[in-house]
């Protein structure tokens, strides 16, 4: 008699919209069942819930602030409460609080770093006891073709997206023994609500360095989150991979 297949199962912060939904529905596709993480936005969470369900697979939705412990380590107790484990983990959420450097306050410069790159570090944590337990786990950081880049108005967006590429780096290292790799995927420019909001201008400006010709869209980058999270991605790690439409090159 055949054993039951355990779906892996994947958490997936700022799984609420944009570049998160697309991860959330490229993994369930994959056959995974989903933690959709969000923070504010509760109806968006319950629908990217529902497109995975429509794919056979599990999902539930967790409220959870990640730029907080008490917000990281209640993701993955409830994570652990729906599944059993966490064999993937994708550190999407992300916000920026663009200005020029002589009008950006510390304020909103601890704000970014704290939701991208604190965060990130915290689930990293939360995630890496369970998976060294497990020997085996998959862990991609959302970085940006702006940390290689850099971007005048995002000092603080950028430090923060750099950060996470050396966080990538150094915990692949401290991981790659226990079977768990660690990798980033740098977007370029990505149609979300995050790059709606840039003025038409600059929005056409930034398509004209684009060597593809076009802005990219949410499913191109989840789809190269969901080769890294393949179980047969297993001899890959401490890289980074741009999405970017040749952008950054
Ligand atoms: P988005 O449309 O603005 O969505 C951001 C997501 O992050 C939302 O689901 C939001 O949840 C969540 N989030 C923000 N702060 C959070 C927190 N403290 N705790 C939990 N969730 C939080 O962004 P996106 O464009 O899809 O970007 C996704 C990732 O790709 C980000 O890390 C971003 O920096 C990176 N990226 C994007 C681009 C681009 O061109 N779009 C380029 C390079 C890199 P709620 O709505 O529930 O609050």
């Amino acid at each position: 008699m055949s054993e039951a297949v355990v779906k892996r199962a994947a958490v997936v912060t700022g799984g609420s919209r944009g570049i998160g939904r697309a991860i959330c529905v490229a993994l369930a596709k994959q056959g995974c069942n989903v933690v959709v993480n969000y923070c504010h936005g509760v109806d968006a969470a319950a629908e990217t819930v529902a497109q995975c369900t429509t794919l056979g697979v599990q999902a539930v939705a967790v409220q959870a602030d990640v730029s907080t412990a008490e917000g990281c380590k209640k993701l993955f107790e409830e994570a652990v409460n729906a599944f059993g484990r966490v064999d993937i983990l994708v550190n999407n959420a992300g916000v920026t609080r663009d200005n020029l450097i002589l009008r950006l306050s510390e304020e909103d410069f601890d704000k970014v770093l704290n939701a991208n790159l604190k965060g990130a570090f915290l689930c990293c944590k939360e995630a890496a006891r369970r998976m060294v337990r497990q020997r085996s786990g998959r862990i991609i950081n959302l970085s940006s073709v702006v940390a290689l880049r850099g971007n005048a108005g995002q000092t603080n967006y950028a430090a923060s997206k750099a950060g996470l590429i050396g966080l990538t780096k150094s915990l692949a290292r401290e991981l790659a023994s226990r079977g768990v790799t660690v990798n980033a995927v740098a977007p370029g420019f990505i149609a979300t609500d995050m790059t709606a909001v840039l003025p038409e201008a600059v929005q056409t400006e930034m398509t004209k360095g684009i060597p593809l010709g076009r802005v990219g869209q949410p499913d191109d980058v989840a789809n190269a989150v969901a080769f890294l999270a393949a179980e047969q991605s297993g001899y890959l790690t401490g890289q980074v991979l741009c999405v970017d439409g040749g952008m950054a090159m």
